[in-house]
């Protein structure tokens, strides 16, 4: 094992293990988890949480993005469905189809090109078709006219349509008005579908901030994302009701500590200069790391178990401390960039809000420069370092 003393990602499956049971039990009995793994886990690494998550029977399957994220996850060997939220472009039809990766279909021509490999590979494709009840992003129309086409798309040969999927715009906010009438509208589409005879086995719509806040929106799946990693979806949801954990914590190790004399400028543009004798601990992780740049002069790392505001500007791979007030603070401590030292706490949702980042968006950019190191019962049953792979081809 690498010791990982620059930075490493520790990412806690306990926690996350935990979460899936707190959805669970906000579920009726009879709904599915697909757990949504895109970004590579929302940053925190999709293989060993997909691999463990593939255990736990109220897990229908998963959910990524893209076909690349949904072939990789096969290769890793995950067996349960594979569902991709997005468009899938052609060139990724013979894989799609291949693998039984779920594909989001919502036009008649990608309806035809998945049914036509599946024909040539005397397979059956499964597909989920998005409906757009009010998102305006991907999906069909709701009306006479999207019913007819979901019908005309389960009469193509080697085609079942699995699912059929909505996704809304608002269930993260306080007022639900807009989400219970997307619901409203996805409940009336599918049983125009359902009246044109198609069969569909998986009706889904919540996603995390649903699972939270509308039960009534628990149909035979639910899309859980950002909950598995212990973050809420916003501040307006109902936390006592899915009490989650957080999975990440970002931690480095301070490799400088200096004392600097009133007037000294620290890191590019001398944005912080200070008025008093000070001491500075620089810590090796930057925005280069994800470690977002506007938390210069506004962030804090946690040495010893005490709050080290961060001085003056982050650069690309490092940042400075202060640990005046921590003056038993040496070089080759521990930082804690996210998660917790002592009694106190750094959280992506706190980071997130100082910085004035969209939490999700912070987790997502923890670098590929951040090796991942997975714990379960107390020891480390995995690791993944993006170095050991280039992803380049010469040719
Ligand atoms: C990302 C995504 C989800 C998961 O959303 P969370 O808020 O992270 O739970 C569910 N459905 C679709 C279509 C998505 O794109």
């Amino acid at each position: 094992m690498k010791p990982y003393i620059r930075v490493c990602a520790e990412i806690n499956l306990d926690a996350a293990a935990y979460n899936f049971r707190s959805m669970k039990e906000n579920l009726k009995e009879d709904t599915k988890i697909i757990a949504v793994v895109k970004t590579d886990g929302y940053g925190h690494g999709a293989i060993p949480i997909a691999r463990m998550a593939e255990s736990y029977d109220y897990v229908w399957g998963f959910a990524v993005a893209l076909a690349e994220e949904a072939v990789l996850l096969r290769k890793a060997g995950v067996k349960k469905p594979i569902l991709i939220l997005g468009f899938v472009f052609p060139d990724a039809c013979e894989e799609i189809v291949r693998y039984d990766i779920r594909p989001a279909v919502f036009t008649m021509l990608s309806a035809e090109q998945f049914s036509k490999e599946a024909v040539r590979q005397g397979k059956t494709v499964h597909l989920h078709i998005k409906v757009d009840t009010g998102m305006s992003r991907i999906g069909l129309r709701d009306d006479e006219e999207g019913a007819a086409l979901v019908k005309a798309i389960s009469l193509l040969p080697n085609v079942e349509t699995e699912g059929l999927f909505t996704h809304f715009a608002k269930a993260d906010e306080q007022d639900k008005t807009d989400a219970k009438r997307q619901l409203s509208r996805y409940l009336a589409f599918s049983e125009m579908v359902q009246k044109l005879g198609v069969k569909i086995q998986l009706h889904h719509v919540s996603n995390s901030a649903g699972i939270i806040d509308l039960p009534e929106a628990n149909l035979d799946a639910v899309r859980a994302g950002i909950s598995i990693y212990g973050l809420y979806p916003s501040r307006e949801v109902h936390r006592t009701a899915v009490p989650l954990a957080p999975v990440l914590t970002l931690k480095s190790h301070l490799v400088y500590i200096k004392e600097i004399e009133p007037g000294t400028a620290v890191s590019y543009g001398g944005t912080f200069v200070a008025d008093r004798p000070m001491r500075v601990a620089t810590v090796p992780v930057g925005y280069g790391d994800g470690y977002p740049r506007s938390l210069s002069n506004k962030g804090g790392v946690l040495i010893r178990g005490k709050l080290a505001p961060v001085l003056g500007r982050v650069c690309m791979d490092q940042l400075m401390a202060d640990v005046t007030e921590i003056p038993e603070a040496k070089e080759g401590d521990m930082a804690t960039l996210i998660g917790s030292d002592g009694g106190l706490e750094l959280t992506i949702e706190y980071l997130g809000e100082l910085s004035g980042r969209f939490p999700y968006e912070l987790a997502c950019d923890i670098g590929k420069r951040v090796p991942r190191r997975f714990w379960q019962n107390g020891r480390v049953v995995a690791e993944q370092d993006y170095y050991e792979v280039t992803g380049l081809t010469e040719w």
